[in-house]
């Protein structure tokens, strides 16, 4: 049999396979009981604490008012008893730093007793405030390494959790990452930040409508994760996949995903098993993971939890895809979240649904049945319209990076034009409004915009548009140009920057005019329609008709990361987050020159990786085909056959053009460097193309040297083999 090893492995893990773990047994541990089972619930708190401290530090999580370190050190002390009996020996600050991953520091509970035993030990100190130096992180200029301080602090909001390990447990606390200054160096603090701001913005409109309780708007967030997973030897095997996430050789299967038929189909036993052992882990630790299926590409699958508050929906992404990763492993399977593994194959994105609301007022983006609530919900949804037409670049901003670059505008994901899909009804009554018709009136006490003689506007919009970058979904907005390996963390943030400052200018205009409100609404709707309706667009994303309909509307169209990130830091949006306090201009800056920095160091790595492979495994691979061929010609000759040199004439051109295409790339490689915005401009313009080219060659080669030859596992293999 011929074949790699790799391939050979990988094909007796599949036929071999065994339920690897005790089955699951559902029937005696219930989802219910395992739900939130590693979790330092409010439950427990309540359970765990006496009655003042657990009134206190809820009074901190609903209303946000300061924890004190008596109320502080009481909760460690449970939570630390809490652990222990769970096998805890060590307790973890979690952060997010800007690299966009989950970074821990372990400490142990114990502590030298002096006496030459110890004592386990965690004080309210330890609990509210970590130091775990973390000097390495990338934070754009704000912390020179020599004053290498930064700070972790609890975030009240989001609860601590037990992660296990076959060798034991460790208490994690997820926390804010700052510098001793207090600015931000992590992803959660700018978000926590916003979500203030669009509290307190939101506030303001709901009280113009009688809403007075002032319970906290909190922003939502259910993010679809998009991820592929391979069998592990094939990863390993493929130096390109280990390294940079994705692969930078390959040539397209001869069934791709034409047939549509890994759609929703039946999910392979091996891959069920891992996700049903996934959802478990993640049951326990809280996060309610809801839907699993099969995606469009072959060996492509998507998890979605139920939605949640956007921050604790982006500590438990982060869990997510930390969960995935490790429960493949154990099934012999790695993994991929990366945007875009395989080229010609579908690339994987991360829909984050966003919407915000209260505990008395619901889903504040929900229709509702009343005109009263049919008000309120156009302001709302107007106000998203504003924020996104008015800030489409930097929104485009937050979801540039090298990954991405291969999903945006490459007509299977969301083009990198930034445009709203409303559906036609809701379309409908804008289109009404922005005309003038609907007219205002008051009826008795109800609100009436005159938009109630419409028809009710629809709660579940049933066309689904695929190819819109940011869809309203009935009751939400989705945003799909996410990519599946970045953390929904800074795109909620902007969300909520933009539209608490639509929301601010909306209930500034309505308060000049509160005397006559339901005029002041049609004034402000029609306004807002007009200046932004542009945004608004139903049909088809992929066109090319759309492109030119969007250079015509004025839309932005920032094709690569290249052209986005500096979008980040324009005026207006230094203007913006300064305004909201959530990123002071100094923290804008530094997250422009990190998100370059990684930018152009995905691609040089990429690069490199792209040199080094073609040198060491594909040129290899190719002179011996070409010896094979050459022996065979001469010993065919010597026989008195001719023999027809085609097949190696062409390998001998395409060996040629593999080396002078790698010796282009390494002289595009070895250039100076210069300022992080250089150093992705020539990233962009010159590696990538260079890489590009060496892979045209190699690819080729693929569909002409003998497969036992070819020493990386092929997309046929890592895609169909599971
Ligand atoms: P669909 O499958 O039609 O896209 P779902 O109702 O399954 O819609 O929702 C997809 C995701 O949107 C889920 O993660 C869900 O929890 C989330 N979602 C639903 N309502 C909201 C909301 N109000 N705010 C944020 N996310 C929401
Ligand atoms: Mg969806």
């Amino acid at each position: 049999m011929s074949g790699n090893k790799a391939r050979l492995d990988a094909i007796s893990a599949v036929i071999n396979y065994k339920p690897i773990s005790e089955p699951l047994n559902f029937a005696e541990t219930p989802t219910k009981e395992l739900f939130a089972s590693n979790v330092f619930s409010t439950a427990v708190m309540k359970q765990r604490l006496p009655k003042p401290v657990y009134k206190s530090i809820m009074n901190t999580i609903q209303k946000g008012a300061p924890l004190d370190t008596s109320t502080a050190d009481v909760v460690a002390a449970a939570m630390k008893d809490w652990a222990i009996e769970k096998g805890a020996t060590h307790y973890a600050h979690v952060f997010f730093p800007l690299t966009g991953l989950t970074a821990e520091k372990h400490d142990s509970f114990l502590s030298p007793n002096g006496d030459g035993s110890a004592i386990a030990e965690f004080t309210g100190e330890q609990l509210i405030q970590g130091e775990p130096d973390g000097s390495s992180f990338p934070t754009g200029g704000i912390r020179p390494t020599f004053e290498a301080r930064g700070y972790t602090a609890w975030d009240v909001t989001s609860s601590a959790y037990i992660l296990e390990n076959a060798n034991g447990t460790t208490l994690c606390i997820p926390t804010a990452f700052v510098s001793w200054t207090g600015e931000a160096l992590d992803k959660k603090t700018p978000l926590l930040r916003a979500m203030k701001a669009l509290n307190t913005q939101a506030q303001r409109v709901v009280k113009l409508f009688g809403d007075t309780d002032g319970s906290l708007i909190t922003s939502t967030a259910g993010p679809e994760q998009e991820y592929f997973l391979i069998d592990r030897n094939f990863f390993l095997a493929r130096p390109d996949l280990m390294t940079a996430g994705r692969t930078l050789f390959g040539a397209a299967p001869a069934k791709g995903q034409q047939f549509d038929d890994h759609y929703f189909g039946a999910i392979p036993e091996r891959v069920l098993a891992c996700m049903m052992e996934t959802e478990r882990e993640l049951y326990k630790l809280g996060v309610p993971v809801k839907t699993r299926h099969n995606e469009v590409a072959p060996g492509q699958y998507e998890v979605a939890p139920v939605f949640e508050n956007a921050n604790v929906a982006t500590d438990h992404q982060q869990l997510l895809m930390i969960m995935l990763k490790r429960v493949a492993e154990k099934y012999g399977m790695v993994c991929v979240t990366h945007e875009k593994p395989f080229a010609g194959v579908n690339g994987s994105g991360k829909h984050v649904n966003f919407s915000f609301g209260s505990a008395t007022l619901g889903n504040l983006l929900d229709p509702g049945d009343t005109p009263h609530e049919n008000a309120r919900f156009l302001i709302f949804c107007a106000a998203v319209i504003r924020a996104v037409d008015k800030y489409a670049t930097l929104l485009r901003s937050v979801i540039a990076h090298a990954g991405n670059d291969h999903r945006l505008g490459a007509n299977e994901a969301p083009p990198a034009i930034i445009s709203i899909f409303l559906g036609d009804q809701l379309t409908d009554v804008f289109e009404q409004i922005k005309a003038g018709g609907a007219k205002s009136s008051k009826v008795k006490t109800t609100l009436n915009i005159g938009v109630d003689t419409l028809p009710p506007l629809p709660k579940h919009s049933g066309d689904r548009n695929r190819t819109s970058p940011f869809a309203f979904t009935g009751n939400k907005f989705e945003f799909r140009a996410v990519g599946s390996n970045q953390s929904i963390a800074t795109p909620l943030t902007v969300l909520n920057t933009i539209v608490a400052e639509s929301i601010d200018y909306i209930a500034s205009q309505l308060e000049a005019e509160s005397d006559n409100l339901e005029a002041a609404i049609q004034k402000v709707l029609q306004e807002i329609l007009v200046a932004h309706g542009r945004i608004i667009f139903n049909g088809d994303g992929y066109s090319d008709a759309w492109h030119k309909e969007a250079a015509e509307r004025g839309l932005a169209n920032l094709r690569t990361a290249v052209d986005a990130i500096p979008e980040f830091g324009s005026e207006a949006a230094v203007e913006l987050f300064q305004k909201y306090h959530v990123l002071s201009p100094r923290e804008v800056k530094s997250r422009v020159e990190v998100k370059l920095e990684q930018y152009a160091m995905a691609v040089t790595v990429e690069a490199k990786l792209t040199a080094r492979i073609a040198k060491t495994m594909i040129f290899p691979a190719a002179i011996r085909y070409q010896s094979q061929l050459a022996t065979t010609c001469a010993n065919l000759k010597a026989v008195g056959y001719s023999f027809d040199t085609n097949t190696l004439d062409r390998v001998t051109e395409l060996v040629r053009c593999l080396q002078d295409s790698t010796a282009e790339l390494e002289t595009a490689l070895a250039h100076e460097g210069g300022s992080v915005h250089e150093e992705a401009e020539h990233a962009l313009k010159k590696l990538i193309p260079a890489m590009n080219t060496v892979r045209e060659y190699a690819d080729t080669l693929e569909t002409i040297v003998a497969d036992d030859l070819w020493p990386l596992p092929s997309y046929q293999e890592m895609l169909y083999i599971k």
